[in-house]
């Protein structure tokens, strides 16, 4: 696996590949990689010849300064769990200024999938998400660019930068990744205690709950959020932001469940916000 750490050196070695009629597939991260990254790389790499990946903090997305400054750089470990799964190019930026020189001016922003949820609770972050993902697809125009489940309204903005901007490329989805006990795959979780390990297992728990709930047949959607919010208060210790019955496409919420719809939700727990979505299907 290549490392480079410029836009110059990044579209030297993309050139190789084109030259060799090679195809491309693209996972972009920030680092700190557990399984759930290294899943969408599998998926990258069962349908291009060369996977590149990047891993760069954006800062334009971290509404809270502080989550910025605790992100965990781990680049050699990264870089060797990048490369175990058949990674050809890692793009790590050296520097915001590299990614974004002295006068960025530019924005993307979208609409109404941006505005609730994570958007209210973290003003900012999905413009910073939509101009930073427009700007990678751009550098490095891959056939197609896997994003997580696990982020929902995330792969859904994303998915509708694409479309209005007629970027040339296709996005995949790849499943959420899981620890044993349930809980969702995520670089924050490493920045929780024992305890709160436990803890945050309420919120998957929660989300198969109404799962099976919506399989068993009920469909009234207040029913189906209280299960969610239910197992969350089990616990003690988790501050609930928000817990939604979604439609799949323009979530916007569902007084009933038809599928297909998601179950979002996100808490936090020893002051580490995390989020979790599940479909109901
Ligand atoms: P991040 O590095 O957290 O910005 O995430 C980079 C990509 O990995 C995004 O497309 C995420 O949705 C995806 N991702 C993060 N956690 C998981 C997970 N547990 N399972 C699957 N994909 C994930």
């Amino acid at each position: 696996m290549k490392i480079v750490h410029t836009i110059a050196d990044l579209r030297r070695e993309l050139a190789f590949f084109r030259d060799a009629r090679e195809s491309i597939g693209f996972v972009c991260t920030m680092g700190a990689l557990h399984q759930g990254h290294q899943s969408l790389i599998k998926t990258a790499r069962m349908n291009a010849k060369r996977v590149v990946a990047s891993i760069f903090v954006n800062p334009l997305q971290f509404s809270d300064k502080k989550d910025f400054e605790k992100y965990t750089n781990v680049l050699g470990r990264d870089a060797a769990l990048l490369e175990s799964v058949g990674t050809a190019l890692l793009f790590a930026p050296s520097s915001v200024t590299e990614m974004y020189g002295d006068g960025f001016q530019s924005a993307v922003e979208v609409g109404d999938l941006s505005k609730p949820f994570e958007g209210v609770d973290r003003p900012g972050h999905f413009r910073g998400v939509s101009t930073v993902v427009a700007m990678l697809l751009n550098l490095v125009q891959p056939e197609f660019a896997v994003f997580g489940e696990k982020d929902f309204q995330q792969l859904r903005v994303v998915e509708q930068v694409v479309a209005d901007l007629k970027i040339p490329v296709r996005i995949m989805r790849g499943p959420t990744i899981r620890e044993e006990g349930g809980l969702a795959m995520s670089s924050r979780n490493s920045r929780l205690s024992a305890q709160g390990l436990e803890r945050a297992r309420a919120i998957s728990r929660g989300l198969f709950i109404a799962r099976d709930a919506f399989a068993g047949g009920n469909r009234e959607g207040s029913f189906l959020r209280s299960l969610v919010i239910e197992a969350l208060r089990l616990e003690p210790g988790i501050e609930i932001s928000y817990v939604a019955l979604v439609d799949e496409r323009t979530l916007k919420e569902l007084d009933v469940a038809a599928a297909p719809c998601r179950m979002l939700a996100a808490a936090t727990i020893e002051g580490v916000r995390l989020i979790d979505n599940i479909a109901l299907i």
